[in-house]
C-alpha cells in the first residue's frame, strides 16, 4: 500500500509506535527549552512491533541489533519534522537580527533496530574518523602550548589558526561524524503518532510484508491522504 505524503516515499514502510510507558532515560537535555515555544504536546515514543532480522537501510541480513534515538522537531514546515532546520534557523536569526531561536525538540523516538556487517563497519570508520580529528586537535593544542613556551613565533600563527577557527569548525565535524556513526535508520515526519514511516529496502519491505507480525492489525493502519 502506497501511503504518498509531503517528505515519504512510496517506497517506505510504516513501522508501530507508541508512547514510552516511563521517561526516556537521560532525555532530559533534549528537551532544552527554545525561544520557539512548544506548539505541540512533547512526546516520547517508541517502536512498538517486532522488527524482521534484515538491515532496513541496506537489506542485508542483521548481524546484530542497535539503540536508536531519533529527534523530531517543531519546524515551519512541521510540527514533528525529522531535521532540526538549524542552518535555516542560523541565517534567519542573523538576516532579521532578533532572536527567531531554535527549532525545539518536539518528539523523541527510541528502538532497537537491526544493523547489518555494512552498518557495523561504516559506524566503526565514522567513529574512528571523529576520535582521530580530535586527537589531531588535542595534538595541536599541545603544540601551541610548547611553541608558546618555547618561543618558536615563527611556528605560532599556522598553529594559533589551526587552533582557533580550525578547531571550532573540527568541533563540528566531530560532532558531525558521531551523529553519522549513530544513525541507521532514516525517519520521516511523524504525522501520527501510532506510526512512523521509514525508508527502507526492497528486502526489508518484502519482510514486513511477508509476516502478518510486523503488519498494522486492519483498521489502524495510517490513514491515506
Ligand atoms: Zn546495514
Amino acid at each position: 500500500m502506497v501511503y504518498q505524503r509531503p517528505w515519504t516515499h512510496e517506497t517506505d514502510v510504516t513501522i508501530r509506535l507508541r508512547r514510552c510507558r516511563n521517561p526516556l532515560p537521560n532525555s532530559r537535555s533534549l528537551w532544552l527549552k527554545t525561544y520557539r515555544p512548544l506548539r505541540v504536546e512533547p512526546l516520547e515514543l517508541e517502536v512498538a512491533q517486532p522488527l524482521p532480522d534484515v538491515c532496513a537501510r541496506h537489506g542485508r541480513p542483521a548481524v546484530s541489533r542497535s539503540h536508536v534515538q531519533a529527534c523530531f522537531y517543531d519546524t515551519d514546515l512541521h510540527p514533528r519534522f525529522h531535521h532540526s532546520a538549524f542552518a535555516q534557523d542560523l541565517v534567519k536569526t542573523l538576516i532579521s537580527m532578533r532572536r527567531v531561536g531554535l527549532n525545539p525538540v518536539s518528539t523523541i523516538l527510541v528502538g532497537e533496530w537491526p544493523v547489518c556487517d555494512r552498518c557495523v563497519r561504516t559506524a566503526r570508520r565514522y567513529r574512528w574518523l571523529a576520535r582521530s580529528l580530535l586527537l589531531l586537535m588535542a595534538a595541536n593544542l599541545v603544540a601551541v602550548v610548547i611553541v608558546s613556551v618555547a618561543n618558536i613565533d615563527s611556528l605560532l600563527p599556522p598553529l594559533v589558526l589551526a587552533l582557533f577557527p580550525g578547531s571550532l569548525l573540527g568541533l563540528v565535524v566531530v560532532v558531525h561524524l558521531f551523529n553519522k556513526s549513530a544513525q541507521r535508520v532514516t525517519y520521516r515526519p511523524i504525522y501520527d503518532e501510532r506510526f512512523a514511516f521509514v525508508q527502507a529496502h526492497a528486502r526489508f519491505r518484502a519482510a514486513i510484508e511477508q509476516d502478518a507480525r510486523y503488519r498494522p492489525p486492519l483498521g489502524q493502519e495510517p490513514d491515506t491522504p
